[in-house]
């Protein structure tokens, strides 16, 4: 089942920055935090936002968190607080509780309570900006596994204007295109007529080498034989 109802706990930049997507893609936020100043930002711009410690059992049950589908500690710099409100999480029965790790130390023993989902945004966030960085159309890229993975890669200018059996990626590179993102829609599974535009946004599938072969190539060089 799709959680409809987070909570939230620790509302700084990394904590707020998700209850505040969350709302506006129109799901309920729950905000705890134990600074004052902190919920004081958040009150108008989540469904609630309550001053808490979120160590404390009773007030953890009186704001009825066992009642919501997905808990999210975004404690990062304590430890020993987050692992606490984790544990609390889960002991009151939250169904999906994804924890905030900034140490690999501090997500094993995220993930040995039985933590659902342990997530390391600075160091996550540093992959992503590197792989951004040695590829300058990346958008965004899933890895698959070691071997595959899936990007999104702005169509440079000189492939604007050519059909996708001209580009042929599959042929030449062995990749594939597997939809396109534009200002007037997305295209799932395009054919060889479809056209691809400069701005575009194309989503693309394949093992890593492929990929990479194809963006170095095609993309940087104009060229787009192999
Ligand atoms: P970020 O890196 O997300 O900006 P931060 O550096 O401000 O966070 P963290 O220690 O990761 O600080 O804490 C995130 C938030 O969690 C803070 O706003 C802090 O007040 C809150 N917090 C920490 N412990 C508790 C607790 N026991 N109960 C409720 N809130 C807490």
């Amino acid at each position: 089942m799709k959680a409809q109802q987070f909570v939230v706990i620790g509302l700084g930049r990394f904590g707020a920055g998700l209850a505040l997507e969350l709302m506006a893609m129109g799901y309920e936020v729950l905000g705890i935090d134990h600074n004052e100043e902190r919920v004081e930002e958040m009150t108008d711009k989540l469904t609630h936002a309550v001053m808490a410690d979120a160590t404390d059992e009773g007030v953890m049950r009186s704001l009825g968190v066992r009642n919501l589908d997905c808990g999210i500690v975004a404690i990062g710099d304590n430890m020993e607080r987050s692992i606490l409100t984790a544990i609390l999480l889960k002991e009151l029965g939250v169904k999906m509780v994804v924890a905030k790790a900034i140490s690999i130390l501090h997500g094993r023993a995220l993930e040995k309570l039985g933590v659902d989902r342990v997530i390391f945004p600075e160091r996550d966030m540093g992959v992503r900006v590197a792989h951004q960085l040695v590829t300058p159309h990346l958008v965004d890229y899933i890895e698959l596994s070691k071997e595959y993975k899936i990007v999104e890669l702005t169509v440079p200018s000189c492939m604007d204007g050519k059909s996708l059996a001209e580009i042929n990626p599959r042929a030449k590179y062995g990749c594939s295109i597997i939809a396109l993102n534009r200002a007037g829609g997305v295209i799932v599974a395009p054919t060889a007529h479809d056209y691809l535009y400069a701005g575009d946004i194309m989503v693309v599938i394949g093992s890593n080498e492929s990929i990479d072969r194809f963006e170095e190539d095609a993309m940087n060089s104009g060229e787009t034989e192999a």
